[in-house]
């Protein structure tokens, strides 16, 4: 199977307000999103299909005919204000989630529209900020969304093994082995998923999730020593996998089924992910 990747942009303003709730409910639950007049985002649409590679072409589907897809779509957004231009969000608050199923489907009506055709959509990935971003899937789990919101935390550690020799941790972690450590920005991705609650558009309360990973993860290890400073990591080796273990553990009491997977970068050139165990 063949994956191919297209991303367009727009730009579009928005307000969270359910009718339903009192004024304070909103602003309990919704915070600055609530204010009348909106505000704004350099939303990325990023739309992902799967299929067989033509033979006479060699491609999956023509670029430009996925641009031109992907385009209708972001037209009925670029430079609107949801909640009074598209009539899709009349009723519907445009939160990340909602706004990327309503993609999905309209997408999905658009290839179904095409008769012979050996590509299918197979996830539509929409970002609100380059920090937090919604993704949907096509068919089974159809009604479920996911939300990623990224967190920066700066911490010192250093590598190194109680199971290992002095000798054979400067053979394993060389430069990283320093005795007096050195350091990361650390940026952690927290996904969680769920069905995206009608009355607030949202698969959790974004708020209630910052404020999680907040206080399990870096009032904890923001600006610390990892090695020194922390309880966690005084005899376990602060590996970017370990400490992708540990924040999940933090978290997951807190978060329970919600959280499917904890991403970090260790550097731009680092990516560790933990998805649980299967
Ligand atoms: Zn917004
Ligand atoms: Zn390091």
């Amino acid at each position: 199977m063949h994956y191919l990747t297209r991303l367009v942009e727009f730009e579009a303003s928005h307000r969270y307000w359910n009718p339903e709730f009192t004024p304070e409910q909103n602003q309990r639950i919704f915070g600055k999103c609530v204010s009348p007049y909106g505000h704004g985002h350099n939303y990325v649409l990023r739309v992902t299909l799967a299929g067989q590679v033509a033979p006479r072409t060699g491609m999956v589907i023509n670029i430009t005919e996925l641009d031109r897809i992907l385009k209708e779509v972001s037209a009925e957004f670029d430079h609107k204000f949801i909640n009074l231009d598209h009539p899709a969000f009349h009723d519907r608050i445009p939160t990340t989630e909602n706004l990327a199923a309503y993609m999905r489907d309209r997408i999905e009506d658009t290839l179904r529209s095409q008769p012979e055709k050996d590509y299918r959509l197979a996830l539509v990935r929409l970002y609100e900020e380059p920090s937090l971003w919604s993704d949907v899937v096509s068919g089974e789990g159809k009604n479920m969304a996911s939300l990623t919101k990224t967190f920066g935390f700066s911490a010192a550690h250093r590598l190194h093994s109680t199971a290992l020799s002095e000798e054979e941790n400067r053979a394993v972690f060389g430069k990283c082995n320093n005795l007096h450590g050195h350091g990361h920005n650390y940026e952690l991705e927290v996904t969680v998923s769920g069905q995206i609650a009608p009355q607030t558009g949202m698969v959790m309360d974004l708020g209630e999730l910052m404020q999680i990973v907040q206080e399990e993860v870096l009032d904890r290890f923001d600006h610390k020593h990892l090695n020194e400073d922390t309880q966690e990591f005084q005899c376990l080796n602060p590996t970017g996998e370990n400490i992708i273990r540990v924040i999940w553990d933090l978290l997951k009491p807190r978060l329970g089924d919600s959280l499917t997977r904890v991403g970090l970068w260790e550097t731009p050139k680092n990516f560790f992910e933990y998805h649980g165990e299967e």
